[in-house]
């Protein structure tokens, strides 16, 4: 039988306040790191959820949002963080055995884990990772609904994950990832073949035809990254016959 939304986020798992030791720290692109922490014992969250960040001893009660880029399934905790302003820049003097004040998790950005509804991921830039936590999952889970990744960056130097989004493709083949670079600039940055240009409508109809064609049920969709651009992807999404209450999206900034 399947459960209410009321239900579903009363099942959610608790949020709890920790100290997290910092296992590992892996550079990912020259300004996005992943940040490797030990989960509590029985903590869990679902993929597409996020955890507030504290640093007390430096900026008080301040804290900063980060998706959870591993899958629930993972005996550690990852956050994928780019480098930007006040709390980035702490972050990167931080070393393994640091100690992190982490709180969660929070957020209704969340795979609908009992549905087996197909996906449509989107995300722009950093705003990769709930998607990337939804995707590792699917994966391990061997999940047969049907994922596709469109995933937008500046440049190839911005791209996170895009080895292991090969791999999970070719291990899982219900996922597809279509990458589209919006600032490539021929003879300057590295080759591309790939798409070109901002998620659009005439990408989304190409990339979406055997959904739209065929009358299959659309995909729920997840739409990750700058609030432009998932307002964007929102209303196109309900002009192309999108029901509003199957577009979830998280706002990083
Ligand atoms: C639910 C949620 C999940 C998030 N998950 C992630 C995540 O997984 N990885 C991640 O890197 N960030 C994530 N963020 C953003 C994160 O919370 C911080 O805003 C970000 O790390 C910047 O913090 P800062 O203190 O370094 O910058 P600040 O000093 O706070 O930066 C100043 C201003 O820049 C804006 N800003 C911050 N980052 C960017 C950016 N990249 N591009 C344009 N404007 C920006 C902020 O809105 C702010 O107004 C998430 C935010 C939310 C709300």
């Amino acid at each position: 039988m399947s459960t209410t939304m009321q239900e579903r986020r009363r099942n959610r798992p608790k949020s709890i306040k920790w100290q997290a030791e910092l296992l590992e720290v892996i550079d990912e692109s020259p300004d996005v790191r992943t940040f490797r922490f030990r989960k509590p014992e029985g903590w869990t969250f679902i993929p597409g959820q996020y955890v507030m960040v504290f640093f007390p001893e430096v900026f008080g009660k301040k804290n900063r949002a980060y998706s959870i880029a591993s899958s629930p399934n993972n005996e550690y905790l990852e956050l994928t963080i780019k480098l930007y302003g006040i709390f980035t820049h702490h972050m990167w003097t931080q070393k393994p055995g640091d100690v992190w004040t982490l709180r969660g998790p929070y957020g209704h950005y969340v795979l609908n884990t009992e549905s087996d509804r197909d996906v449509l991921l989107i995300s722009a830039g950093v705003g990769v990772t709930p998607n990337m936590s939804m995707m590792r999952w699917a994966t391990e889970e061997k999940l047969e609904r049907r994922f596709l990744h469109l995933y937008s960056n500046k440049k190839t130097r911005d791209m996170v994950f895009d080895e292991e989004i090969d791999e999970i493709c070719s291990d899982n083949k219900h996922i597809k990832n279509i990458h589209t670079l919006t600032r490539y600039q021929e003879n300057v940055d590295d080759v591309w073949d790939g798409r070109l240009g901002r998620i659009s409508e005439n990408m989304i109809r190409e990339e979406l035809s055997e959904w739209l064609d065929s009358g299959r049920e659309l995909p729920e969709v997840y739409s990750c990254g700058p609030e432009v651009m998932n307002m964007m992807v929102k209303e196109l999404l309900i002009s192309m016959g999108w029901d509003e209450k199957d577009i979830h999206y998280e706002k990083f900034w």
